[in-house]
């Protein structure tokens, strides 16, 4: 046993090997010395339990390697998104345009007129980077941006109605993704929630009878992602404002996804616009960059320039604001709107939500032969008819079909689930992981995200069952 602990090596005869002089080269001395160290500790305790351990300085310096490169790896990585969710919160929602990832690239690395003007040289205000393009493609007054949605709401309630009560129709009284829901966010903001209507009906007469001296705002929120149907009935936009205007108080609109496009002439769902909801006369609307605008994370809000000026003046806006990345992306997502016909060219979001089922089937029928042969003895795979989900709050209705490889393990009842589950493992410890979804004991890959397929393919010989 002494033998075997005087024969290993020394963390500086380590050092001197060649392969070990280029670890310390990429990662530097002290984390190299670190991870030796360790594997040094290591080995000695397993001689100490098991003197004939075996061992080798090449095995040392492989595993020292091995050890390094797993170590520098991020968490955070790209994944295939094959759930069928287009807009998946967990799974980083709107995909950025090259345009908006190149304008990000633009300012990463260098320095930037962020919040300086360069014709008098003087300080700037970094929302004026998208200020006047927002107001030109929505026709509001002025704009301003915030982290996400959540803190865009959050801003507008704690700057507009703290100490207020706020008017909100009981049918929209919403959870979005379990930590935002709206009485929370009104309570922390420090405004007083009055809820007026039913669940199911709420009428104009109820807004106007909850109207006292102490109400500081009327607000209405998109019920993204729930629908209430049947004997429904509620009070529009339009009709809001009046009443609001007639009582000298703002009217608020929280709209989640707020596109800028009509989604009817793309042959998508009807979703409100951010134009409508300004024409219809509300005094505020916020909505989220990286839902079905298809920017990045942000909360924008758009509105009356004496409200957005107040909203800026905000101690909280110093705490909510972007940074130079999400303005860069912003610009230049904003921008693609001025020319709508290359929008479902160009923007990821709307491209994939209008892709055409054919041209998924299609790709499934390519896809086919590749995924049974990687999987051939382990498990069956047919293309499935299936629909996908916009995701990110917009109804979740079946109105987007598509087509799914269906992998259904070849072992049936006992057993069956256990193998299922081992596939999709395998799935997702590709070097790019692939998220796909279980149905009914199949695992299910929709391609409408699909895009990038010769690196799909590329991979499959890599699976490990
Ligand atoms: C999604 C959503 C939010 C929250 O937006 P984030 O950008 O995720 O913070 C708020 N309100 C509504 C109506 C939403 O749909």
């Amino acid at each position: 046993m002494k033998t075997a602990f005087s024969a290993l090596p020394s963390v500086d005869q380590l050092l001197s090997q060649p392969a070990v002089m280029a670890l310390r080269e990429r990662f530097g001395h002290t984390a190299t010395v670190t991870v030796l160290r360790d594997l040094l500790a290591e080995l000695r305790s397993a001689l100490k339990s098991q003197p004939d351990t075996p061992w080798d300085i090449q095995q040392l310096i492989a595993r020292c390697r091995a050890r390094m490169d797993a170590e520098s790896h991020n968490t955070l990585r790209p994944v295939f998104n094959l759930t069928g969710t287009v807009l998946h919160t967990n799974l980083g929602r709107a995909l950025l345009s090259r345009q908006a990832a190149t304008a990000v690239q633009a300012v990463m690395e260098t320095a930037s007129n962020l919040e300086f003007d360069l014709d008098s040289a003087s300080r700037g205000d970094r929302d004026d980077h998208i200020d006047r393009l927002i107001c030109e493609l929505t026709g509001a007054e002025a704009a301003t941006v915030v982290n996400n949605n959540a803190a865009a709401v959050f801003l507008l309630l704690n700057t507009i109605a703290m100490r207020k009560q706020v008017i909100v129709s009981r049918g929209e009284l919403i959870e979005i993704g379990g930590a935002f829901r709206i009485p929370d966010i009104m309570a922390r903001a420090g405004a007083k929630l009055v809820e007026v209507g039913t669940t199911n009906r709420t009428h104009a007469k109820d807004y106007a009878a909850a109207i006292t001296p102490r109400t500081g705002l009327l607000m209405k929120v998109h019920p993204s992602n729930y629908a209430i149907q049947g004997f429904t009935s509620g009070v529009g936009e339009a009709e809001v404002a009046k009443l609001a205007h007639g009582h000298d108080l703002p009217f608020a609109v929280d709209l989640g996804s707020g596109t800028l496009v009509d989604f009817v002439a793309l042959g998508l769902p009807k979703e409100p616009t951010v134009q409508e909801a300004i024409a219809q006369g509300a005094d505020l609307v916020t909505f989220s960059g990286d839902k079905l605008l298809g920017g990045p994370q942000a909360g924008i809000v758009v509105g009356k320039k004496e409200l957005i000026a107040k909203l800026k003046r905000n101690p909280l806006k110093r705490a909510l604001r972007v940074d130079k990345m999400t303005m860069a992306a912003l610009e230049a997502t904003l921008h693609q709107y001025r020319y709508p016909e290359l929008l479902t060219r160009d923007m990821p979001t709307l491209r994939l939500l209008t892709r055409p089922t054919a041209e998924i089937q299609k790709l499934a029928e390519r896809m086919l032969p590749v995924v049974q042969y990687a999987l051939s003895g382990h498990a069956q795979v047919e293309i499935r008819p299936g629909y996908s989900q916009i995701g990110s709050g917009s109804l979740p209705v079946g109105l987007l079909p598509s087509a799914c490889l269906a992998i259904t393990p070849v072992i049936k009842g006992r057993g069956a689930g256990t193998a299922l589950k081992k596939l999709a493992d395998a799935f997702r410890t590709l070097p790019r992981p692939v998220v796909g979804r279980m149905e009914e004991g199949a695992l299910l890959f929709d391609l409408r995200c699909l895009e990038n397929e010769a690196e799909f393919m590329s991979q499959m010989e890599a699976l490990t069952l």
